[in-house]
């Protein structure tokens, strides 16, 4: 088995996650439970069956990072759990204050590590899926230290790349998160689902000029207060749950307050907190927040919406397989239905873990593939910049949308042309799946003429009574339609 990595093994937005990860375990909470806030956040648009088997697998797996040496944070021999935004109950495991992410990566990447049989291969960018007779049978990757093709042949291919938050011009995702697995996806022919919705972050760190740093939504669940760059409070006139609202409402209230106020920003405040709470529960964003000339304890950080989260993906059934076979999605690359329009905070690292174990038990069935293919790419790269396309989707297909602004997207990446490259590196073929990816996206938001979830269209702003999916497929027609919801979905 090999795994093969763009960047280092370790840079991608699981390293970055910091709230935590949802899980029902016990106490005051239940399956049931978990699995209500979810559809609540969802917006209609969840698929049940994998609703139910991430609340219920999910305990298992935790309990199984945990023998594999995870340290959550606990306090009198117990486990801590935070509350974020629409979860009705405390169920947010964290570990080392607000490096869970980081605490998950390492565990599975030291089990992964002492695996026979198993091999990493860092700074290799796959590129193309190989295919024979309508199936992937392996994949292409441009090796960036010695400026080479690698064809790898493979039973089963993963496709774990992540997000696509490098779609836009702020955005809490690393670098890495172009939308690689989609756009490669897309191009052999796979059904892309429900791309549209995508979830910005109400607070991420605004510094002109820096990267858009993260303030986890557990400082909102801890009791940071939002107010504008008058110092008032605003949250009670957009929502009942304030703070806690689900994070498209506090995204658009707080763009509504930016626009009356005449600011770039508003003000997130812990003041009110005691220091050493501060520095020893949220360790991480109090020392990267001092970094930026903010202490916390004293000062309210600017904060304003950034990209965080894709919902759509990859469609996928409920054992991580693609509409191709021999091609598997899991973690934000996929679209198993679960976060339906809208996710539910820390939803996506217990999504990653659990169909992340069903795609790899499914993968293990599979048969030997013919030791050939031929890749589905084309070698025509956009000729818009990275910074253009990341211009245009902020724009465009940003927090409020609407019909002009989505077909001037689409225009100006066919107007922008495509160029012929003999020596294409990294960051064209990452500028490739950018440029795919937001045609998607503009496609299906055009199309989806109603407001959902994390899908808001100024010139349609109430939600339509059936609830459907987009799905998109290279050279077919965009459509919505019903998933069945009592049968995964059918290669
Ligand atoms: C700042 C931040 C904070 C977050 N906090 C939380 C949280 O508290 N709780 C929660 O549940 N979720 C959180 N999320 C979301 C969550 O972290 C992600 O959805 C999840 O980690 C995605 O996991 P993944 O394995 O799908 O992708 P990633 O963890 O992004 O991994 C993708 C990997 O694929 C590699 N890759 C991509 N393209 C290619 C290619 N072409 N070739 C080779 N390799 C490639 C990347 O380099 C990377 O190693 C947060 C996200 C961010 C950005």
């Amino acid at each position: 088995m090999l795994v093969v990595a763009k960047d280092t093994i370790e840079e991608s937005s699981t390293e970055y996650a910091q709230g935590g990860i949802a899980v029902a375990l016990s106490g005051d909470d239940n399956f049931r439970l978990h699995q209500l806030d979810t559809l609540m956040a969802g917006d209609g648009l969840c698929f049940e069956p994998a609703v139910a088997a991430l609340v219920q697998e999910g305990p298992g797996r935790i309990e199984e990072l945990i023998d594999w040496g995870a340290n959550f944070d606990k306090e009198n021999g117990e486990y801590l759990r935070a509350r974020e935004g629409a979860h009705s109950v405390s169920r947010v495991l964290h570990a080392g204050g607000d490096s869970t992410g980081h605490e998950i990566a390492g565990t599975l990447w030291r089990k992964a590590a002492a695996l026979p049989g198993l091999s990493f291969v860092s700074f290799a960018a796959v590129t193309d899926l190989l295919l024979a007779d309508g199936a992937v049978t392996g994949a292409v990757a441009y090796d960036q230290k010695r400026k080479q093709r690698i064809d790898i042949h493979a039973r089963a291919v993963l496709l774990a790349t992540g997000g696509a938050g490098q779609l836009y011009r702020n955005t809490t995702n690393p670098s890495v998160a172009t939308g690689d697995g989609i756009g490669m996806a897309y191009r052999v022919g796979a059904e892309v689902a429900d791309i549209e919705f995508v979830q910005f972050h109400p607070t991420a760190l605004f510094v002109p000029g820096r990267p858009r740093f993260l303030l986890s939504e557990a400082l909102r669940g801890e009791g940071a207060l939002l107010r504008n760059i008058h110092g008032e409070r605003f949250m009670h006139r957009y929502h009942d749950m304030q703070e806690l609202a689900p994070r498209d409402v506090v995204s658009r209230a707080i763009v509504a307050e930016m626009q009356s106020t005449a600011a770039t920003h508003v003000l997130l405040d812990l003041t009110h907190k005691p220091a050493a709470w501060i520095r020893q529960r949220f360790p991480r964003i109090y020392e990267t927040c001092l970094s930026f000339g903010i202490d916390l304890a004293r000062q309210p950080a600017p904060v304003h919406p950034a990209a965080h989260y894709l919902m759509g993906g990859v469609r996928t059934d409920l054992q991580g397989r693609t509409t191709i076979p021999g091609l598997y999605a899991a973690g934000e690359a996929a679209c198993t239905g679960v976060h339906g329009a809208n996710r539910l905070a820390s939803n996506s690292l217990l999504e990653g873990v659990v169909f992340g174990a069903r795609a790899g038990h499914a993968m293990s069935q599979e048969a030997a593939k013919p030791f050939r293919g031929l890749t589905f790419g084309d070698e025509q790269f956009p000729a818009l910049s990275r910074e253009a396309l990341q211009d245009l989707a902020w724009e465009g297909c940003g927090i409020a949308r609407d019909a002009a602004g989505m077909q001037r997207v689409l225009r100006t990446i066919d107007e922008g042309g495509r160029q012929h490259l003999s020596d294409p590196g990294r960051g064209d073929y990452e500028r490739r799946n950018l440029a795919t990816v937001l045609r998607l996206v503009a496609k299906a938001a055009l199309l989806r003429q109603e407001s959902r979830g994390g899908h808001y269209r100024t010139d349609f702003p109430g939600k339509s009574p059936a609830a459907r999916h987009s799905s998109l497929r290279r050279g077919q027609p965009t459509v919505l339609l019903e998933w069945e919801t009592t049968s995964p979905a059918k290669p």
